[in-house]
């Protein structure tokens, strides 16, 4: 367990704390017990927020050069590597993820992402164009372009891997000189909070980084429609994704939208199938299936079908689901009761339509909202195998030819990303250009790492993150011509 006794939980704008006018409580999805009492910020917190950010973007940080912009990312990048153990911790006790896994994943996942973007905090040019002369008259021109920071930047986070997803886009953005404005998610913020006090001590200047918990609905909107905030990176559902497109509109804020998820995991019978059972059980169990990438639709050639049932079944069964803070847990609970009981009534939709339920299928008894690593087999049409549950249930569906199986895994309207199990050359190239994803893993799970981009297409979102990609998408190009 973690003492969060100490914790500032109020609102950090301008580099200090400060009381919101309301508050709300959030709970340990371990016990059901509320765990603590944050500060609620409402539409003027947002706006004091906004005129810090704003002002730090048009004084010490926009006057800052770009190598002692890395430099602070770096020391960030320190101290949240010697509090990788709070981090996690803290995360574990507010969303249910077995704290281990955080210390060696997610928290490392930020700092790689800090580290890499500090190194281009001073690598990031433009381009000199060569062009006609002026208007297509003798005299010649001088072209070339700027890549600029775009201003303030709203980061609205889920609660599935706080730290991790916010590094995504906090890192490029601050690299790219703009200054941000972060919105925890309302079941996740303490690990943020604490990650502001890192901030202060890295020696920021005030104002370049606020953090604002609060409802998403309240907080998340007011930035959304904020006339002054440029762009809003956001990661979560599809359904807020579009409410944040639609208020976005207000002033043509840029959007970046990482949202669901639907991710098949196509098994061909020339697979390595130990590793592609171990690799598939990994995408569905790993954070207690809370992952946008998770590979819930397993499309498992007829030949090796039972073997992959069999394999997936074993594997379900040798999970320890638990307390996040004992070191034999692989899966801690679901995020709350609502998220729970969302994940039990997909499953008993899942059985009312036919769905056969090879291991798993309910909660265990006792305090705290736990679910039961789960393996389905079904059809490709059953709503289990078209909605993200967003918890450990994955649903094996059988195909015949490598035609049906990219059918199979096209049919579905999100696309952030697939996993292909195959041992032919031609056919992991083939597959892997005709699935409809923003990332493709061939015998593994695609990676998260800083230098790679990541996003999804169809209802999974707009934009890339991670990458060169990621310095485009915190910078606007402009045009200089000088007629010489
Ligand atoms: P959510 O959409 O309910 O909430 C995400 C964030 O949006 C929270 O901070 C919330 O407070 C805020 N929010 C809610 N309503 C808002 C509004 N009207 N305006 C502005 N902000 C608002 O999602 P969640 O339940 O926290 O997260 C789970 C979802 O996130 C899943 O669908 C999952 O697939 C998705 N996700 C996607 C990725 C990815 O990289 N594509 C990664 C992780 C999670």
């Amino acid at each position: 367990m973690i003492d969060i006794s100490n914790l500032h939980t109020g609102l950090y704008i301008g580099g200090d704390w400060h009381d919101g006018q309301e508050t709300f409580t959030t709970h340990n999805p371990a016990t059901g017990q509320p765990l603590a009492e944050l500060a609620a910020a409402g539409a003027s917190d947002v706006d004091a927020a906004v005129d810090a950010a704003e002002s730090a973007f048009r004084g010490d940080w926009g006057a800052l050069a770009p190598s002692r912009k890395g430099v602070l990312l770096n020391t960030l990048a320190d101290l949240v590597e010697r509090d990788v153990e709070r981090l996690a911790a803290l995360e574990s006790i507010d969303m249910g993820r077995p704290v281990g896994m955080g210390a060696a994943m997610m928290i490392p996942n930020l700092i790689a992402s800090l580290r890499y973007y500090a190194g281009w905090a001073d690598k990031i040019n433009g381009d000199l164009i060569a062009n006609d002369g002026y208007m297509g008259g003798p005299a010649p021109t001088h072209a070339y372009t700027r890549r600029e920071a775009l201003g303030v930047v709203a980061t609205i986070v889920p609660w599935n891997a706080p730290l991790m997803i916010l590094g995504w886009k906090l890192a490029p953005a601050l690299a790219c000189g703009n200054t941000v404005i972060i919105k925890p998610a309302e079941d996740a913020s303490l690990s943020i909070l604490h990650l502001a006090e890192l901030v202060t001590e890295a020696g920021f200047p005030p104002g370049t980084v606020n953090v604002l918990p609060g409802l998403g609905k309240v907080a998340g909107e007011a930035l959304a429609l904020h006339p002054r905030v440029a762009k809003i990176s956001f990661t979560g559902s599809t359904e807020t994704g579009r409410a944040i497109l639609r208020n976005s509109a207000t002033n043509f804020k840029r959007t970046a939208l990482e949202l669901g998820g639907k991710a098949p995991q196509i098994i061909f019978d020339d697979a390595d199938l130990d590793a592609a059972i171990q690799g598939t059980a990994m995408g569905l169990f790993f954070n207690q299936g809370e992952v946008c990438a998770a590979g819930t639709r397993i499309l498992a050639h007829r030949k090796v079908y039972d073997a992959v049932i069999d394999g997936l079944k074993g594997a379900a069964q040798v999970q320890v689901v638990g307390d996040p803070f004992d070191a034999a847990t692989t899966m801690g609970p679901l995020v709350n009761e609502r998220q729970r009981d969302r994940v039990l009534d997909y499953m008993k939709i899942g059985v009312g339509e036919g769905a056969d339920v090879i291991t798993g299928g309910s909660a265990p008894e006792g305090p705290g909202y736990f679910v039961e690593p789960t393996v389905l087999a079904g059809t490709n049409e059953m709503t289990v195998a078209r909605e993200e549950i967003f918890g450990p249930v994955g649903v094996v569906v059988p195909f015949d030819t490598d035609e049906e199986a990219i059918t199979l895994a096209n049919d579905n309207q999100y696309g952030l990303s697939a996993t292909v199990w195959t041992n032919d050359l031609s056919r992991a190239h083939t597959v892997s250009a005709r699935v409809e994803a923003g990332a493709v893993g061939v015998n593994g799970w695609s990676p998260l790492a800083p230098q790679l981009p990541w996003g999804g297409v169809k209802a999974s979102g707009i934009g890339r993150e991670l990458g060169y990609e990621g310095i485009l998408a915190y910078t606007e190009t402009k045009t200089v011509t000088i007629v010489l």
